[in-house]
């Protein structure tokens, strides 16, 4: 595996392969989730590339960005045991001049569901996807369902923008317990990990209803408040079932819709979905 830790490096340890490239970008903090997006890029007999890059522009003032985890080593090591080509793992200054006078807006997917507690988050996500997208240039990107937001706000720019890229979306990997795999499931204490699991099951719950033939978006978003309010050391951020396609409500889901949630467990938080499709 090739470690590549500034754009020229980079573009000399591309130039090794052809123009079929997989690319995953990443925070670091590596887990199964990551690694799957690596493993789904191999399948497709694709030389790899990962980034890691904890992203300032997309978080907010009092977000995580200095306690966010950095197991630099750790994450090598997995990256290569799981066939990685080329890690790129940028300093901020590689990322980002100062002073920086781009930005991207995205201005419809991104206003509801964590866009709306998290103002500018995803505009930096589309920034730093973007520029990563120049300089590897892949032809598909492999991107976890687990951020379901993300992933269709990125699929969307690349189709806006014409860009020459195939967007993956990857399903969510989840510990035994059905937890979501996160980065930041590692901040939680042993009595709110215990809880967490409790964030899938109700979205199962509803998907359940959904497939016994519950069709109302209003009874299902309920059915998920009926399961999680009230939780002790649990604070529900929001519940809310959308198309996928552009994100609006629908009171009686015709089409593919996400049922996505974020919630506090003491100050950290988490997100999950699960997509309920019409057949
Ligand atoms: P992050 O490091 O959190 O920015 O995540 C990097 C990529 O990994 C994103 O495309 C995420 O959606 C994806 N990812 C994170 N957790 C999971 C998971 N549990 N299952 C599948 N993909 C994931």
């Amino acid at each position: 595996m090739i470690i590549a830790t500034n754009i020229g490096e980079l573009q000399t340890s591309l130039r090794f392969f052809d123009k079929h490239l997989g690319f995953v970008p990443t925070m670091g903090a590596l887990h199964q989730g990551h690694l799957e997006l690596v493993r789904q890029s191999k399948t497709l007999n694709l030389p790899t590339v990962m980034s890691i890059f904890v992203n300032p522009t997309q978080f907010g003032p009092h977000e995580d960005l200095e306690k966010y985890p950095r197991p630099f080593e750790n994450d090598c090591a997995l990256a290569r045991q799981e066939g990685v080509d080329v890690l790129f793992a940028p300093p901020i200054d590689q990322m980002y001049t100062t002073p920086s006078w781009l930005s991207v807006r995205e201005s419809h997917l991104s206003s509801v569901l964590c866009g709306q507690y998290r103002p500018g988050h995803f505009d930096g996500v589309c920034l730093i996807v973007l520029k990563l997208l120049q300089l590897v240039r892949p032809s598909h990107l492999f991107m976890g369902q687990k951020d379901g937001q993300q992933l269709r706000i990125i699929e969307r720019m690349c189709e806006e923008l014409f860009l020459p890229t195939h967007v993956v979306g990857v399903p969510t990997v989840r510990e035994s317990d059905g937890l979501a795999m996160s980065s930041r499931n590692q901040y939680l204490h042993p009595d709110q990990r215990e809880i967490a699991p409790k964030l899938y099951q109700a979205l199962q719950a509803a998907k359940r209803a959904f497939e016994d033939g519950e069709r109302d978006a209003r009874t299902l978003i309920n059915s998920v408040h009926q399961n999680l309010d009230g939780i002790p050391g649990m604070e529900l951020q929001y519940v809310d079932l959308l198309r996928w396609e552009d994100f609006q409500f629908s009171q009686t889901i015709q089409k593919k819709s996400i049922l996505a949630l974020a919630a506090f467990l003491g100050k950290t938080r988490l997100i999950d979905n699960i997509l309920l499709e019409t057949s």
